[in-house]
């Protein structure tokens, strides 16, 4: 009999890639499904960043890099906070890592530990709440409300905070909501923080640039006070279209650099070596193509909230970010899981319930927009059908 470790009975899993999986087989058995369930651009890698890959290898860059990435990589990313979000980072704080997901599995590794409390949003990332659980630590949910379209409200963060807490994970704008948070909460919060310095942050900023009408990107990187506990997330999977490639980068506070630098080398080594190319590429290069995918979400956004609020027993508020809207589903009388089984059954239309993403997720159904506006009218259509 195989003996395993108990704490892999806590580790939880990103309910999105089982719907893929369902949505992939009706499909093979000859079903039309109209995908809203994955969270990924349906844009190409732009073509000069393709290339600069091809041409890395072409140059014989096969090998090993620096376990925290190449160097020029490392500038490229702190050019590019300076000129987005006008915060001077030393290029030495920048870990290139194999996508956004590792930064959060080593930033709880990190901190979490049984006794110690992680406060996390509900409805969030999934990943979170199982990385958590995995590593020991008690998750401390902090709720998102929809009437606050699902910006956490910094009063009820802080009241959330404990001699325990060890780690705050934020994200802004929001995976599964397209929540964002406003200037005014953010300010609030890291002003209270200021009362709590055994807390480090967990900004997960990986849709900083998909944000529509006047929201505007802030970064928690900016909170001086907060500088030397906060670790920032980000990459290319969202901005550039390149969730397949794991590219992504994280800021660390000098105290943990060592630290993440040390678990990466017992982890990955580095990441790919022509990837980190195609990185530098992205952010060096011309940036039209986000401003395309931008828009094009934009629009997209617009149609699908028009349309879901149209659906009988369906209420939903503007995202503000991202490529997600969550409407609440209590009108049609059926929990999150229900409609979303009916709704890739029956209609033919993958996406996730709310609770996949926090037990404050029901009543909630997460659709991505990452598809085009006919496949979005059709989905919709088909559910108006089927509801
Ligand atoms: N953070 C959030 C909030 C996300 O939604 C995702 C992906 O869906 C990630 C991080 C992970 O990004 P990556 O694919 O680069 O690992």
């Amino acid at each position: 009999m195989l003996r395993l470790a108990d704490n892999l009975n806590r580790l939880g899993t990103e309910t999105a890639f089982e719907v893929l999986a369902r949505a992939a087989k009706l499909q093979a058995e000859g079903r039309d499904i109209v995908n809203l369930g994955i969270g990924q651009p349906d844009f190409k890698t732009p073509p000069h960043v393709v290339e600069a890959a091809a041409q890395a290898l072409r140059d014989g860059h096969h090998g090993y890099t620096p376990a925290n990435g190449i160097p020029a990589l490392r500038e490229a990313v702190a050019a590019d906070i300076a000129r987005f979000r006008g915060v001077e980072v030393d290029p030495d704080l920048v870990m290139i890592m194999p996508g956004g997901k590792p930064t959060m599995f080593f930033a709880i590794m990190m901190f979490g530990e049984p006794g110690a409390e992680i406060v996390y949003p509900n409805p969030g990332f999934p990943i979170y709440e199982s990385m958590i659980e995995y590593s020991g630590a008690t998750p401390v949910a902090m709720a998102l409300h929809e009437e606050n379209g699902f910006a956490f409200s910094a009063d009820e963060v802080l009241a959330q905070i404990g001699p325990a807490t060890r780690l705050l994970i934020l994200n802004s704008p929001a995976n599964p909501t397209g929540g964002v948070a406003p200037k005014a909460e953010m300010d609030k919060l890291a002003a209270g923080l200021e009362d709590h310095p055994h807390v480090a942050i967990l900004s997960d900023e990986i849709y900083s640039r998909l944000l529509y009408e006047d929201n505007e990107h802030v970064s928690l990187l900016g909170y001086e006070s907060l500088r030397e506990r906060t670790i920032l997330l980000d990459g290319w999977s969202k901005t550039y279209a390149m969730t397949g490639w794991r590219l992504g980068y994280s800021v660390w506070p000098k105290a943990l650099f060592p630290l993440v630098e040390r678990l990466a080398v017992n982890c990955h080594s580095c990441v790919n070596a022509a990837t980190q190319y195609a990185g530098i590429a992205a952010l060096n290069g011309p940036q039209d193509a986000v401003e395309t995918m931008r828009r094009a979400f934009d629009a997209r956004r617009r149609i699908i909230v028009r349309a879901l609020n149209q659906l009988p027993g369906f209420r939903c508020v503007d995202p503000g970010g991202a490529f997600y809207t969550f409407p609440n589903i209590e009108g049609t009388g059926m929990s999150a899981r229900e409609l979303q089984s009916r709704m890739l059954e029956d209609a033919g239309v993958a996406t996730v319930a709310g609770t996949s993403f926090g037990g404050h997720g029901e009543g909630f159904i997460r659709f991505s927009y990452a598809a085009s506006e006919e496949d979005i009218e059709r989905a919709v259509e088909r559910i108006r059908t089927v509801l």
